[in-house]
């Protein structure tokens, strides 16, 4: 392939997929520009400094960072030097209301030692798990993760792998076929979650991110998630990118089969021989092209998919320091079934909840002044499609009962404690993102939402009009979004190059 000489490409989006794509290409020789809508890059993982303390709004688990050396590797550059990656151990404590733990982590002895407590005949079923999820990493991750499926052939080339590993099956019901103790099951599949995906209906294929965590382990960017983002920007600008930030994209000039122009709502315009959007995938058709026929026909047609549902966000920076509470925990309610039920199918707000509890200063203090600690606590919500309640009104009381929650389980005194707080819910992902329905995590990622039912990586009829991010295959979380910018950066340079 020759290098593509002379040619402009354009990426509408500094996520973690646009971000990694813009290295690509860049790195490749063309001139690339990024332009982001916010005043900071990062996407769904923006971040705010509040009375010294830092928060990061979304990825705190970071997965799999040989697809992130990958970026500086390209051109022979050590991501050492922009970033420092710090392993998180255990990865997860989950904890449930009856106050049984378990520390989940990729070392052998002591994981036997958990699943064992939790029940002995068990072990030789995760034993066999292991082996399932290893195999389903292999082809779903290794060999799919970041090819594009373009046609309907690719589908078909992968199908006999699915029936393989029964893909038609749930993450759940493919853990609950290996081991019987019910806390052990959703320790095992509750993982489908980070990425928007219901553990109940969620493809098997998915029991990948076990595999995932236990052989590239959990790690943590000092400075937080946001460093990591910086780190990938200085990479980008280091070989001559261009950025424009605080500058949404409004239009997409072009015919029926080429687009030619990019306008923001600055007013300025530039010409590209390819534009890839990292935006929303509703958002990119339905608005940034509202004009055309496609723009209109795929806006429409994405509209009616299933998404996933949003997130309600609890930051708060705290008095003291707990070197007891880990940097990940699960608060499990007293429901697993029927409260991923409530989110993903009734869209109704229950009365209880899961937490995922984000403690970065036990690993990092640099995240909060001395003596002083930071934290966000997570619950999943129905989007906006499903759950139409007024979040203005909701959003403080929902911030009391989850705050409530954590002081009952966790920290006796948490409301005397607390410095400063806010939260984040499912309109403030509509706003700032302009994210379809206020989801988290794009399309949900089900079986006939997935690979060439997934939005492609280039559209197919819009021939320099290309895709990245969690919308696109093989989906969200930063692996996921970083793999598709590789799939993407693979045929829009063979494109250019032709
Ligand atoms: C709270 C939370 C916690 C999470 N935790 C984890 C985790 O621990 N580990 C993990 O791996 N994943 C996690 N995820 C998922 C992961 O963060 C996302 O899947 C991933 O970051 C999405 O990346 P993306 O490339 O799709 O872009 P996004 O992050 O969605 O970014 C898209 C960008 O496009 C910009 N944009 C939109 N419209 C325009 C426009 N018109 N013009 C210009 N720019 C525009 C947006 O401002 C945004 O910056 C989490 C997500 C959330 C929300």
């Amino acid at each position: 392939m020759s290098p593509p000489e002379g040619k402009r490409a354009c990426v509408i989006g500094a996520g973690f997929g646009g971000l990694a794509l813009a290295i690509r290409l860049q790195a490749a020789g063309v001139a690339t520009t990024l332009i982001e809508a916010r005043d900071k890059p990062g996407g769904r993982a923006y971040y705010w400094q509040r009375d010294g303390f830092t928060f990061d709004a979304g990825p705190t688990v970071i997965t799999d960072p040989a697809c992130l050396r990958e970026l500086w590797q390209l051109t022979g550059h050590d991501m050492a030097n922009d970033v420092e990656l710090l392993p998180v151990h255990p990865f997860y404590r989950l904890n449930w209301p009856d106050g049984t733990t378990f520390d989940y982590s990729n070392n052998e002895v002591a994981l036997r030692r958990e699943i064992a407590r939790l029940d002995p005949a068990d072990i030789a079923g995760y034993d066999a798990f292991l082996e399932y999820a290893a195999a389903v990493y292999e082809e779903g991750y290794v060999r799919l993760g970041s090819k594009p499926f373009l046609d309907f052939r690719a589908m078909v080339a992968a199908a006999p792998a699915l029936a393989r590993h029964r893909a038609w099956r749930s993450v759940y019901d493919t853990v609950a076929s290996y081991v019987g103790n019910d806390k052990l099951r959703q320790a095992l599949s509750f993982h489908t979650l980070l990425v928007g995906g219901n553990p109940l209906t969620t493809s098997s294929i998915y029991a990948l991110i076990h595999k995932l965590e236990q052989d590239g382990g959990v790690w943590w960017a000092r400075g937080g998630t946001n460093r990591l983002v910086a780190g990938m920007l200085r990479q980008f600008e280091r070989l001559g990118g261009e950025v424009r930030l605080h500058d949404p994209v409004v239009h997409l000039e072009g015919n029926a089969t080429r687009l030619t122009t990019v306008e923001t709502q600055s007013g300025w315009h530039g010409r590209f021989d390819a534009v890839a959007s990292n935006a929303d995938v509703v958002h990119t058709y339905r608005d940034l092209m509202r004009g055309s026929p496609r723009g209109q026909t795929m806006g429409r047609r994405l509209a009616k998919k299933r998404f996933s549902p949003s997130l309600f966000v609890v930051h708060f920076g705290i008095e003291g320091s707990w070197p007891g509470i880990p940097h990940h925990m699960i608060l499990f309610g007293p429901r697993y079934q029927g409260l991923l039920e409530d989110i993903y199918e009734h869209g109704v707000l229950p009365a209880d909840f899961s937490i995922y509890l984000h403690h970065p200063t036990v690993t990092d203090p640099s995240m909060a002044p001395e003596g002083k600690s930071t934290f966000y606590a997570l619950v999943p919500v129905a989007h906006m499609g499903k759950l139409t309640i007024d979040w203005q009104q909701v959003g403080p009381l929902l911030e009391q009962r989850v705050l409530a929650e954590v002081e009952r389980r966790l920290i006796p005194d948490l409301s005397d404690r607390i410095v400063t707080k806010f939260h984040y819910a499912p309109r403030d992902f509509a706003l700032d993102l302009s994210a379809h329905l206020g989801s988290a995590f794009s399309l949900e990622p089900i079986l006939t939402q997935s690979a060439w039912f997934r939005c492609h990586n280039r559209d197919d009829v819009i021939g320099n009009l290309y895709l990245v991010g969690a919308g696109t295959h093989p989906g969200a979380g930063i692996p996921g979004v970083v793999g598709s910018a590789k799939a993407t950066a693979g045929l829009l340079l063979e494109d250019l190059s032709r």
